[in-house]
């Protein structure tokens, strides 16, 4: 018998408005460029039916039941009605090893009744980008969408200039997101509002069903989770690029990476991608963003929050301000460790900006400074542009750690030696577009799965880029 991809879905089994049934469009010649095994393995899915053709979308495997979801979304604060999977199908769900549900979907497989007029398609080079970003996502620990394979398509797309088209197959814990609530609350449908709310219970906050308003326990669930993420992005140097809506999941996963980019030198205004020219969603943005975002959550639910209107709105807005305190305890955590403080004590949080913003004025890089005090602090001082900037913090950090302080054996398992780094990132790009050449892909991949263990084998991906390298721009390309 074929192999078969053990399908358990529940969103097709959703009422029909939610979605629209559309199998992915075939393409010309699919071509496997890599398959994540270990993930495959993860899900429980049989490698051997993950063949280049199903991944293209060209054979719909026995059992899925591929549809296009439904949702809308404000993007850089402007509120569209309908997007939806525009270049989008979902195959169906499987159970993994782990017990959890989790969404197959290939993005990049043809037109849907919510294209718009565009191509539904992708650019190979942002699939990698995805690819890539993503699976460093995972393993630095952070919730995120997976990627579990790659192909080419063997047609062009037409951007600003024909590019090769990619399909990448994604994993989820669910794709619905801020904006699939938005798109029923604001057709005034409760009904299927209610009926999102409680797949998403089910799914994500299983305990909230239990709860006597289960809406407000879900709400602040997200809430949780979304204060806990970007704190973490924040520890990393993660700058996500379209923090719109619905680009934001319920699960508390990153999702949707587009123009997204980590920081080399430590800047918090920094933006990268081309389309945000009013730095919406700059780095140290992303939390008042992300709490933005949770208000036009807290909006679609109101009516569930609780009895009557202004205690709805009481109840919300005290589960929103959750938010503030969530991700300053998270952030702090997350910089103790990557400050290898042990304990608590009062000065943390002056030490920890103190030592940013000499950071900052010094165009020290982010990731290089904060391996160094994990594996020979005396070298930090050489990435400030005037050493001296550094020694001024050496001496308060030494007595703060005489305190309490974590060994370097795990501060170097929470400060990565490797990150995508953007020049490295477009250099696999490149090499894979204008050359076919995707061992630099592979090698990046390879490298970035163990981001915490020095590879000596590989000093080039460690370094920050060299100015000529540098890159000041991403690009959605979609
Ligand atoms: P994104 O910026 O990738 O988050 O996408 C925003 C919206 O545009 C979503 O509804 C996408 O499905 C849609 N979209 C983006 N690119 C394409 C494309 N090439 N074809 C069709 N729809 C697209
Ligand atoms: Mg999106």
């Amino acid at each position: 018998m074929a192999p078969r991809i053990p399908f358990d879905n529940t969103y097709a089994r959703l009422p029909e408005r939610f979605f629209a049934r559309q199998s992915p469009i075939p393409v010309a010649a699919p071509r496997l460029i890599r398959l994540n095994h270990a993930l495959a393995a993860d899900l429980g899915i049989d490698p051997a039916a993950l063949t280049a053709d199903v991944l293209a979308g060209n054979t719909v495997p026995e059992g899925a039941e591929p549809l296009a979801q439904a949702y809308a979304g404000h993007q850089f604060g402007h509120f569209t009605p309908r997007l939806g999977d525009g270049r989008a199908i979902l195959l169906g769900e499987v159970i993994g090893r782990d017990g959890q549900r989790r969404d197959i979907q290939l993005k990049g497989s043809g037109a849907t009744p919510f294209s718009r007029h565009a191509d539904g398609r992708a650019a190979l080079g942002p699939v990698l980008r995805e690819f890539i970003i993503s699976e460093a996502m995972a393993a630095f620990g952070v919730p995120t969408t997976r990627s579990l394979a790659v192909v080419t398509t063997g047609e062009e797309v037409m951007r600003e200039t024909p590019l090769p088209g990619g399909v990448l197959t994604r994993i989820a814990a669910s794709h619905i997101r801020v904006g699939t609530f938005q798109f029923f609350a604001s057709r005034g449908d409760a009904e299927a509002v209610q009926i999102l709310l409680d797949h998403a219970i089910a799914r994500h906050d299983p305990e909230a069903a239990a709860a006597e308003r289960p809406a407000l326990a879900f709400f602040r669930g997200v809430v949780a989770r979304q204060a806990t993420l970007v704190a973490r992005w924040l520890g990393l140097g993660f700058i996500h690029g379209v923090m719109n809506t619905d680009n934001m999941a319920v699960s508390g996963e990153t999702i949707d990476y587009g123009p997204c980019a980590f920081l080399d030198a430590y800047d918090p205004a920094t933006v990268f991608s081309s389309i945000d020219h009013a730095g919406r969603y700059a780095y140290a943005n992303q939390p008042r963003i992300a709490q933005w975002n949770l208000a036009r959550l807290a909006e679609t639910l109101l009516p569930l929050m609780a009895e009557g209107e202004d205690a709805a709105m009481q109840a919300a807005q005290a589960a929103l301000m959750e938010f503030g305190p969530i991700f300053q305890t998270a952030w702090l955590a997350e910089m103790r460790g990557k400050f290898g403080f042990a304990g608590v004590q009062e000065d943390d949080p002056s030490l920890i900006q103190d030592l940013l913003s000499r950071m900052a004025a010094n165009e020290a890089d982010f990731t290089l400074t904060f391996r160094a005090l994990s594996t020979d602090p005396a070298a930090a001082r050489t990435l400030f542009a005037d050493p001296a900037a550094y020694a001024g913090f050496a001496e308060a950090w030494s007595a703060r750690r005489a305190q309490g302080a974590l060994d370097p054996e795990a501060m170097r398992d929470i400060n990565p030696a490797f990150i995508p780094r953007n020049h490295l990132v477009e250099e696999a790009i490149a090499a894979a577009v204008t050359s076919v050449d995707f061992t630099v892909f592979d090698t990046l991949v390879d490298v970035l799965s163990r981001p915490f263990q020095d590879q000596p084998d590989h000093p080039r991906h460690a370094l920050p880029p060299k100015p000529e390298e540098r890159v000041l721009q991403t690009f959605c390309g979609t």
